[in-house]
């Protein structure tokens, strides 16, 4: 711990593979480098080494059930890392990878017990983002990386809030600007006959669905006082420091102002995530834009990226527009509800 965090900053239209080639070798030495990915930061890590893989739950402070994402550049290394996979999962690989999608099988021998949690299944996603892919190429190993967070806290988006979190204890940061996607990838679990989603993400159910036409959402998706099937989903969870509220409904901004304006009363700072249509209405707060109210792409490549800078602020509340439970809008709202511990409110 407190070790000196290099930062390599990478340009992504003339990528420096010296840069990369160096990082790739700390990977090699058993130690962590952030790493960009399309959709959040990963902490990045041998995944072949128990040693290495320990280190990325004592950095992030993850709780030991929580199984790690293995990270491959080329689809023809799965086979060495699960077994069983099945004629439908190679086809959606094909279609579907790389991108925001991670695919769980039963793991083979070669997998160390920590990646997995002690479980017989192991998750697998080939990220899209070009930094990734010739890192991971050149570390020429799979490689574990959990978002780059300490646990709990928000997804890291760029650079600056991974060194916040990460900082002193890590060896490096790959800084390859903003994430484009910027919410996590969708898992699904495809070791049973029904594929499930165990996680929404950037795409969707209804997305997915066009592929495999008899994916399930995992019970706990679909009520939420079921128990997820996936660790990582049960516990809290991309929550800011300052406590936040969600508001959904047609004039939802009403309420949010209504607020915000008791709880400045009562002497709280109060932080403000809307859309570009009523930002002007809370000149008075913090605010910040989550986009174009009719662009949920947007919305989720600004979330996390916003829920930090109002932390920054050191607001006491945020209060925060949702959308409806929808397409993309369901895998916002998943997020949205673990940062609020579930105080989403319809008005
Ligand atoms: P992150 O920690 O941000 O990388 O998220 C990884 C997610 O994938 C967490 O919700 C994990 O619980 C989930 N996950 C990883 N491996 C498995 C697995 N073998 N079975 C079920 N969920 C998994
Ligand atoms: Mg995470």
């Amino acid at each position: 711990m407190n070790m000196k965090t290099k930062i390599y900053k990478i340009d992504r239209e003339n990528i420096d593979l010296n840069k990369l080639k160096e990082a790739s070798e700390l990977i090699k030495k058993d130690e962590l480098v952030a790493m960009p990915t399309e959709t959040v930061y990963g902490l990045a890590a041998n995944g072949l080494s128990d040693l290495a893989c320990k280190k990325i739950f004592k950095a992030k402070n993850r709780p030991n059930d929580n199984p790690l994402i293995l990270h491959i550049a080329s689809i023809d290394k799965i086979d060495t890392l699960a077994k069983d996979i099945s004629d439908r999962a190679r086809v959606i690989m094909d279609k579907l990878w790389p991108g925001p999608m991670t695919l769980i099988f039963k793991k083979s021998d070669i997998i160390p017990s920590t990646v997995t949690a002690g479980g017989d299944t192991v998750a697998i996603r080939m990220p899209e983002d070009i930094i990734a892919r010739k890192f991971i190429s050149l570390c020429d190993l799979p490689i574990a990386a959990p978002s780059a967070n300490i646990s709990g806290r928000p997804s890291p988006t760029n650079a600056k809030d991974v060194l916040f979190d990460m900082d002193g204890k890590i060896s490096a940061i790959i800084d390859g600007g903003s994430s484009k996607i910027g919410i996590e990838s969708t898992v699904i679990d495809m070791s049973e006959k029904t594929p499930v989603i165990l996680r929404p993400g950037f795409y969707t159910y209804e997305f997915l669905k066009t592929y495999l036409d008899d994916i399930k959402l995992d019970d706990s998706l679909v009520d939420s006082s079921k128990i997820p099937k996936s660790p990582g989903q049960k516990y809290r969870h991309y929550a800011p420091k300052a406590k936040m509220q969600v508001y959904v409904g047609k004039n939802a901004y009403e309420t949010i102002k209504k607020v915000a304006q008791e709880k400045k009363k009562e002497g709280y700072k109060v932080g403000i995530l809307e859309f570009d249509d009523v930002l002007d209405q809370f000149d008075e707060f913090d605010n910040l834009s989550l986009g174009d109210r009719n662009d949920l792409i947007q919305m989720s490549h600004n979330l996390f990226t916003s829920i930090r800078l109002l932390d920054k602020k050191n607001c006491d509340i945020i209060l925060a527009e949702g959308v409806e439970e929808a397409n993309l809008g369901k895998s916002i709202m998943n997020r949205m509800k673990k940062s609020a511990s579930g105080l989403v409110f319809n008005v």
